[in-house]
């Protein structure tokens, strides 16, 4: 990978914390949870899927699968949040917003998910990088499951402040209506918390409509946003999260060079490329800004612009913001120094 991407401070606004599990982070839990002796194990594929070149859609599924068994209990949570936060470091993001449905298994509760997550968050002492939590509402589970979360959401949001900044909708949307959440996330908004809704996955009209009304802060993917609502969301200039390889690999646009961000930049709708699941998709924000910058022929100027706006798009504190503007600028005077 080019030096560039790397070295440039990113900002993910778009990451699940079971999918942004590296193969390296998934055998460590394996391990924690299994032990490390290999006889005798029941062969469930999980080291073939690993090792595997080019996975299919339902490899890329069953990872999910590993990653949501392998984090059932608090001690192996904590243990994932660290991981993925490293990672991100790692790879040069300097602010991350990391979302989660909180979970109830045999061995906590969703409060005790969460608490474990937010426990990660706010002790991590990972320099350089600011980490935010944005719990998630998993369409799937219901309108119940929707409210409790975002009830605990609000109980939490005033134990650790400054830390959940925000709600996601996810999950499957077929099946599930959205207007049965609508009241949910009125009540978190009402609460404060900003709406970053994976919207627009399916070819379905007056539900990104029903979205916009209720007001959506962040666009996930809008992979299906087209006419009428996408003068509704240029008019109010609302963020696309842009998830090139999770696209692709997930067969929602059939190629990166048909990817909608091409004609999101020409409108100069506001956006910002993401990875949804680093892990799974086995990719990394510098090479999705790579990927990008390759397909759409953007220079390093215009990368590090990208990045530059998304920190407006960001849930953070207007203190927060001035932070990494001024890590962006630093980094910029030190690029024309030395590109
Ligand atoms: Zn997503």
């Amino acid at each position: 990978m080019e030096h560039f991407y790397q070295k440039l401070p990113k900002i993910e606004l778009h990451a699940h914390l079971n999918g942004s599990l590296s193969n390296r982070a998934l055998v460590e839990l394996r391990e924690l949870k299994y032990g490390t002796d290999r006889t005798g194990e029941s062969d469930d594929g999980f080291y073939k899927i690993l090792n595997g070149q080019l996975l299919s859609l339902e490899e890329c599924f069953q990872k999910f699968r590993y990653a949501h068994d392998l984090t059932d209990r608090r001690e192996s949570l904590e243990l994932a949040t660290r991981r993925v936060i490293e990672e991100f470091a790692r790879d040069n993001v300097v602010y991350l917003e990391l979302r989660t449905t909180p979970k109830s298994t045999g061995n906590m509760s969703k409060r005790e998910y969460l608490i474990t997550v937010l426990d990660v968050l706010r002790n991590q002492n990972q320099p350089g990088i600011l980490v935010k939590l944005l719990p998630s509402i998993d369409r799937s589970k219901g309108v119940l499951e929707g409210e409790e979360n975002v009830t605990l959401a609000i109980e939490l949001a005033a134990l650790y402040p400054g830390l959940i900044v925000g709600l996601d909708l996810s999950g499957n949307p077929f099946g599930t209506k959205f207007a049965d959440f609508v009241p949910s996330l009125r009540r978190a908004r009402d609460h404060g918390f900003r709406l970053a809704l994976h919207c627009g996955e399916i070819d379905d009209d007056q539900e990104v409509k029903e979205m916009f009304e209720l007001g959506v802060d962040r666009i996930g993917h809008g992979t299906f946003i087209t006419g009428g609502n996408l003068d509704l969301a240029a008019r109010y200039r609302i963020p696309f999260e842009c998830c090139l390889t999770s696209n692709v690999k997930c067969k929602t646009v059939p190629s990166y060079e048909d990817h909608h961000f091409g004609k999101l930049l020409e409108l100069q709708q506001p956006v910002c490329i993401c990875t949804d699941d680093f892990g799974v998709f086995e990719t990394s924000l510098s090479r999705e800004l790579e990927i990008c910058a390759k397909t759409f022929s953007l220079s390093h100027k215009q990368v590090l612009d990208l990045q530059q706006k998304a920190i407006d798009y960001t849930f953070a504190s207007n203190d927060e913001k001035e932070q990494l503007r001024a890590v962006l600028q630093e980094f910029e005077t030190q690029m024309i120094k030395a590109f």
